[in-house]
């Protein structure tokens, strides 16, 4: 069997692995090859769907705050870099009762961390954001560092940086498994093999397929995605309507602002089942899905249309605490980052910046907590991720 050669190979060019080319390729000297099994920007991945939210004052706690402000200054370098719009900080906008848990939690990390923020009455909300049909008893926390990303843009200019930069990319190319070796790590594909001396797998909800050890630990979440249309658009442009998290009762709502001139994104949790494949997730929602979550809308939302405009179904690899996995293997040769549990897209240039790191042998700072094995001890006690995240 002929081998080709290279330094570095990564497995994905999705969110992760667009990041990590990015990063390797800024590294002089080091040959970097990228494999993907779709094309150039697709629509298969966990970062479809035009649009993600940014935020750093952080429901899930103040260990990802100088993740996000690392990812903010790398988002912006890529923007520099392109020339393209990737991240519109028009702030995030999270309302919940007062005394919520998570929203306490984004407040204490506003505070603890010095983050540009604003706590808005329930008064100040239905003044200020007459969109949101606001319930007896809400408050608000405006974080202006906040705001809604494009995904699909920000991969491809990944992409095109780390092209730009002498990185070999080869798309509609599956790889099919990888066998470490005393001189490397042979990656075979449906177009030929390679001999890399060091990967990175970012192969997200694909992740178990390739690196059997996760199979227990990851689980597949359906996310659905619904954009609605309101009466008065302008209301909900970018620069009148921030990115949102809203909490009423059980039921939550996250989005974005219209980026397409006529609907703008509210998406509710997910009621579908765990996965263990790819090819078991549905691919659309039922009608009844979709008239259930139309109504929910017209409930938080002021003058919609209850009907989605538009609609589709993702999926993310989840663990069960949410905390990304970043490891090393014990030979050095193989970096492996998924788990990225349904809120990884903000910070994943902090993750490409530690995939270089840790390939180089470098100490990238990685917390103790993100390494497989300390996750498979985790998961020995709480078992694995059974839904209902968002
Ligand atoms: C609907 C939805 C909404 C979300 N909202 C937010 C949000 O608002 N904010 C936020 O921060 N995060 C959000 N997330 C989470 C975030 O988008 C994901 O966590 C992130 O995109 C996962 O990145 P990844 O690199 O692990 O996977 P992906 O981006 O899917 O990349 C994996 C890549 O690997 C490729 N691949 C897999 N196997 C192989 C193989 N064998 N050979 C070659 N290539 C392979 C795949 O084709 C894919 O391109 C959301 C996720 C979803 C699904």
């Amino acid at each position: 069997m002929d081998l080709q050669k290279t330094d570095v190979l990564v497995i994905g060019a999705g969110t992760v692995g667009s990041m990590a080319l990015w990063q390797l390729s800024k590294r002089e000297g080091l040959d970097v090859v990228g494999i993907e099994q779709y094309g150039r920007v697709h629509a298969h991945g966990s970062y479809a769907g035009e649009s993600r939210v940014f935020r750093t004052a952080y429901h899930e706690g103040g260990l990802y705050v100088p993740i996000m402000n690392r990812s903010r200054e790398l988002w912006r370098e890529l923007e520099r870099d392109s020339g393209r719009d990737i991240y519109a900080e028009v702030g995030a906008l999270s309302i919940a009762p007062e005394g919520f848990p998570d929203l306490v939690t984004a407040m204490g990390t506003a505070r603890d961390y010095d983050i540009p923020h604003r706590i808005l009455s329930e008064e100040e909300l239905r003044k200020e954001y007459p969109q949101h049909l606001i319930q007896p008893g809400d408050i608000g926390l405006l974080d202006h560092h906040g705001g809604g990303m494009r995904p699909e843009v920000a991969v491809g200019s990944a992409l095109d940086a780390a092209e730009a930069r002498g990185a070999r990319l080869f798309f509609n190319t599956e790889v099919i498994d990888i066998e470490e070796r005393a001189n490397g790590v042979v990656v075979r594909t449906t177009q030929g093999a390679w001999l890399a001396h060091r990967i990175v797998v970012a192969t997200g909800s694909w992740s178990a397929r390739l690196s059997p050890e996760l199979n227990e630990l990851l689980r597949l979440q359906v996310l659905g995605l619904t954009w609605f249309m309101p009466r008065r658009i302008a209301d909900f442009l970018p620069a009148n309507f921030p990115a949102f998290l809203r909490d009423a009762g059980p039921v939550h709502f996250f989005g974005a602002p219209s980026f397409d001139g006529f609907s703008f994104k509210a998406c509710t949790n997910p009621e579908w089942p765990v996965f263990r494949d790819v090819d078991e997730v549905p691919t659309s929602h039922t009608r009844e899905e979709l008239i259930r979550i139309g109504q929910r809308a017209v409930e938080l939302f002021a003058d919609v249309n209850p009907e989605p405009v538009r609609q589709s179904v993702h999926h993310c690899a989840y663990t069960p605490d949410r905390l990304p996995v970043v490891d090393r293997s014990a030979s050095g040769r193989v970096v492996t980052i998924t788990g990225l549990s349904g809120h990884g897209f903000k910070f994943a240039p902090q993750l490409g910046e530690w995939a270089a790191a840790l390939v180089a042998g470098e100490a990238a700072g990685v917390d103790p907590r993100f390494a497989l094995a300390a996750h498979l001890e985790r998961l020995a006690v709480t078992g694995p991720y059974t839904g209902g995240g968002h």
